[in-house]
């Protein structure tokens, strides 16, 4: 009989559940898939089918954030070096969808003789709502109308210090030029640029300041907040400068000093000194009131009065100025709130197709996309962790939106006010610790890259799966799917979903090795070789 071990042997075994999770994203499964239940019309069988739950971060799967890792890469290959125009036509609506904007255009028409006539609209603006919303659903893109214009116009005259930039006409040409070299041959490099914000002091090795109290942090932390439209205002720039419809891939990833950064891949090229040029010229105003006098803290917040959903100034019984009559009030001598520009210091280089700078390029930009922004660098040292709290500290009352909380803080009423706002408890994503003041998304691609969706890429992949693996695509028609609730009688609890992920995934590895065996003309490999997808 064998001696009943003891505690701590007890406790040094591994654990079953960790080892079948740690299977599964060994094998590339999913971690926590969703369960759905497909049933085949044709036969009324009916399945459990795994599916994988899809999240783009690695602390939470590791499977799924990796797969959608490269899925990006793919996407940044494809559109990176393209010769020929992406092709992008819109495909021809069906019955259905003409029949849907017919009626769409006599509800319009009613409702504008209605209007005319001085009745009520209110019930044909209903329907025009809900065929509005049928229209999207059948699958057309954008709205019939353009949304009511709600755009204030407001003075844009350009500060002194910023150059002008010659302008040239945007063609709609997407892909860089060819050049020749002597002896006949061609080439079309692009650019592969990473670009950085502005100094806030002097940094050492570890990202933290030399002064701490010299350290400019608000301006790092409005940076940040307004840091993607400083990169739109940049891809402007560049269009009218080069004059084509330029196009980009591009990753957004903090730097050790916490401020973010960016990759860009470019299709097609131009000079370091003419970059430099439209980089100095690139600035993004933020014209929203001023918020640097606090003029409501903690203690005397302004109340909220709910007969007239307004907030009231607690000491004189005053209406805050709302939203846009603190816009209005912005003067023409007055300054933006915050201009964010990019710093000097940046780099570029030309990269060819298929190279394998190409390929260490795209490794740089798809590197860091399956962690939080905050993780990229975690604090190691007190320093670190009292830079990071500092930068919090800061982005915890600055407004992040017209919506923002804390413009109660600076005597504004935020746009759409309710009650119970508190400054520095703003929900908004840029005030989070994980963000670091940038909200936005962490890949940005121009309409042109590939001429593809995510969604195309991911069907790229699975026709290629299917072709490797010698299936032929199901008919969508022929299976109904449901999600499986935890009250049904055939809901599987995780641990049993996750079995069913590690048995599917070694089923389907076996299938691949072997058909890639087939290919290759060699005989079966059993080996953990092939452990790609
Ligand atoms: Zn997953
Ligand atoms: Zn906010």
């Amino acid at each position: 009989m064998t001696p009943r071990p003891t505690r701590a042997q007890r406790l040094s075994m591994p654990l079953a559940r960790d080892v079948v999770r740690d299977l599964a994203a060994e094998h590339g499964g999913c971690i926590r898939p969703v369960q759905l239940r497909r049933t085949d019309l044709h036969t009324g069988q009916v399945e459990q089918v795994p599916v994988p739950c899809g999240h783009t971060l690695a602390t939470v799967c590791p499977s799924c954030a990796e797969r959608a890792r490269t899925l990006r890469a793919a996407q940044c290959r494809e559109g990176w070096h393209l010769d020929t125009e992406p092709v992008i036509t819109p495909g021809q609506p069906d019955d259905v969808q003409q029949m849907r904007i017919e009626h769409r255009a006599q509800t319009q028409q009613h409702r504008d003789q209605a209007d005319a006539a001085g009745q009520d609209t209110g019930e044909l603006d209903e329907l025009a709502a809900e065929l509005d919303e049928e229209i999207t659903r059948s699958g057309i893109r954008g709205n019939v109308l353009p949304a009511r214009p709600a755009r204030r116009h407001r003075s844009t005259r350009r500060r002194q210090d910023a150059p002008d930039l010659p302008r040239r006409p945007v063609t709609p040409r997407t892909i860089g030029k060819t050049y020749t070299a002597p002896d006949g041959a061609t080439f079309r490099p692009s650019m592969f640029l990473t670009l950085t914000c502005d100094s806030y002091g002097k940094v050492g090795p570890d990202g933290t300041p030399a002064s701490p109290d010299a350290y400019d942090y608000q301006r790092a932390a409005r940076d940040a907040l307004h840091f993607a439209a400083l990169f739109d205002r940049l891809i402007q720039n560049l269009r009218r400068f080069v004059g084509y419809d330029l196009q980009y891939f591009a990753a957004v990833e903090p730097q050790k000093r916490l401020a973010p950064h960016l990759h860009v891949a470019i299709r097609g090229t131009l000079a370091r000194a003419e970059l430099r040029q439209v980089l100095a010229a690139t600035y993004h105003q933020v014209w929203w009131p001023p918020a640097e006098f606090v003029r409501h803290d903690d203690a005397h917040l302004p109340v909220w009065h709910e007969a007239s959903g307004r907030y009231l100034d607690p000491a004189t019984g005053e209406f805050l100025p709302t939203w846009d009559e603190a816009l209005d009030a912005i003067g023409p001598d007055d300054e933006p709130l915050h201009v964010a520009r990019f710093g000097p210091t940046f780099d570029a280089q030309g990269v060819l197709a298929g190279s394998r700078d190409s390929a260490r390029c795209i490794g740089y930009l798809t590197k860091y996309l399956t962690k939080q922004i905050a993780d990229c660098h975690q604090a190691q040292t007190d320093a670190q962790a009292a830079h990071a709290g500092r930068l919090g500290d800061a982005l915890r009352y600055e407004p992040c939106s017209p919506a923002c909380a804390n413009w109660l803080r600076f005597g504004v009423q935020p746009k759409n006010p309710r009650e119970g706002l508190r400054p520095g408890r703003c929900t908004g994503k840029a005030h989070r610790r994980e963000y670091l003041g940038y909200a936005g998304r962490r890949v940005l691609v121009s309409r042109k890259w590939s001429g593809k969706t995510l969604a195309d890429h991911r069907a790229d992949r699975r026709a290629w799966l299917m072709a490797t693996l010698g299936l032929s695509a199901a008919d969508p028609a022929r299976y109904t799917w449901e999600p499986v609730t935890p009250g049904d009688p055939d809901h599987m609890p995780p641990a049993q979903r996750l079995l069913h992920v590690v048995a599917d995934r070694q089923k389907w590895h076996a299938a691949l090795t072997e058909a890639r065996a087939r290919a290759s003309g060699q005989d079966t490999i059993r080996s953990a070789a092939g452990r790609a997808a």
